[in-house]
């Protein structure tokens, strides 16, 4: 496994939602988080997935998860796992 590599948090299966905020209402986007792989200051995800869907959280990736973690397929493929 490359040494450096961070998990790079990707929502899926956004959805609207519709909620009162003071008040107003106000959109938001609802979704689950799937983990891609990141190479410390790259700008992309091994799968290709650009950072700007990302949201870094300071996790470096392991060789292994709990089963409830959603990861990216594709990136532990490309890692060999
Ligand atoms: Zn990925």
């Amino acid at each position: 496994m490359p040494e450096d590599l961070m998990v790079g948090q990707e929502l899926v299966d956004v959805a609207d939602t519709e909620v009162e905020f003071q008040g107003r209402p106000l959109t938001m986007q609802i979704g689950r988080p799937r983990w891609h792989a990141v190479g410390d200051g790259e700008l992309t995800a091994l799968c290709g997935t650009a950072q700007r869907r990302l949201l870094p959280i300071g996790q470096p990736w392991m060789s292994a998860f709990p089963d409830n973690v959603d990861r990216c397929r594709a990136c532990e493929e490309w890692i060999g796992q």
